[in-house]
């Protein structure tokens, strides 16, 4: 995982994070909490920064050093008083909430002091959620507990209300292409990625994908071949038909058919700034494209898109849109 500074932190979630900064500031941690929103939110990346922020030996306000030995074992996963528990295949169950009780009985060699963190809280099971409730029930000031979930209305009520709910908001799409700039992502690569998803995780998997890169460089291919050299459209379509054969991967595939044809349109109207294809600019500027054409195909785009969630055949839907394109 790589390491972010509640002040990085902060841009990304920033009521939750004052939330827990000052918390750490006043000393008064609580002793659970319900870090909940969407995946890719970073509440697993906030979770692990406490963590660190409650056992660092060098704190300078509510920033740990990242350097020391407690810092260095949380980084690496192997710090012994913080317990993280996953689910064990799709559900959290009784035996793992059993052990980490048994595990927080124990007196620390180091610390009385322990942190534990439950991903996918949501799916512990009944008897696993009841365990864990007495667990809550009786608070160690020594004690945190950090639930994380995607899902809280799926949790007790009787849990929810024993914790202090953070609430993780998805990313802003500005957000979103800054974070993955940070990781070396070109701008129009994120800006790409930032529109088809406002999950950090999953933008990041299609910019470090192979499959992205050739699907971006397919639409551009056939946007440029329809608006001035349809004599290789044949060939551009084939390649499609094999990159794009799914419906999921064709969804994506239209996705970004739908945004290069908005650029075309931004073009136009001059509203450069909400360009996706920011490489592009040359290539928008060289196509001849009326306006009516554009609108005309964002909407048979749209109307591909129904087809396809409707089932239908992926083959033809993007044959008859390919026809419907060259119409204009
Ligand atoms: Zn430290």
């Amino acid at each position: 995982m790589m390491t972010k500074t509640w002040e990085q932190l902060t841009l990304m979630q920033p009521i939750a994070v004052k939330m827990l900064t000052n918390s750490i500031l006043k000393e008064r941690i609580s002793h659970a909490y319900l870090l909940e929103g969407p995946k890719g939110t970073g509440k697993l990346e906030t979770a692990m920064q406490m963590a660190k922020s409650i056992f660092c030996s060098e704190l300078s306000g509510f920033e740990p050093c990242h350097a020391c030995s407690n810092c260095r074992r949380i980084e690496s996963g192997n710090h012994p008083n913080i317990y993280v528990l996953k689910p064990d295949g799709l559900s959290i169950k009784k035996q793992q909430i059993h052990a980490l009780q048994e595990e927080f009985s124990k007196t620390g060699l180091e610390s009385n002091k322990k942190v534990y963190i439950i991903e996918h809280a949501d799916r512990m099971t009944i008897n696993a959620a009841n365990t864990l409730l007495k667990f809550l029930e009786e608070p160690s000031s020594k004690t945190t507990a950090m639930l994380l979930t995607e899902n809280s209305h799926q949790m007790l009520n009787t849990i929810l209300s024993r914790c202090q709910t953070l609430t993780f908001r998805p990313l802003s799409k500005e957000l979103l292409i800054q974070q993955l700039q940070l990781q070396g992502i070109s701008h129009a690569f994120a800006a790409t990625a930032a529109q088809l998803t406002n999950n950090i995780e999953e933008a990041q998997n299609f910019c470090n994908d192979e499959w992205f890169a050739q699907a971006r460089t397919l639409v551009i291919k056939l946007c440029e071949v329809l608006g001035k050299d349809t004599s290789s459209l044949f060939f551009v379509q084939e390649k499609w038909g094999k990159h794009f054969a799914d419906k999921e991967q064709l969804q994506i595939g239209l996705d970004m058919l739908l945004l290069i044809y908005k650029d075309l349109l931004y073009v136009q109207l001059g509203e450069n700034e909400n360009v996706t294809f920011l490489d592009q600019q040359s290539l928008f500027e060289s196509l001849s494209y009326s306006q009516k054409r554009i609108v005309s195909a964002l909407s048979n785009i749209l109307e591909a898109k129904n087809r396809l969630n409707a089932n239908a055949n992926v083959q033809l839907v993007f044959e008859q849109l390919v026809l419907r394109l060259q119409e204009g």
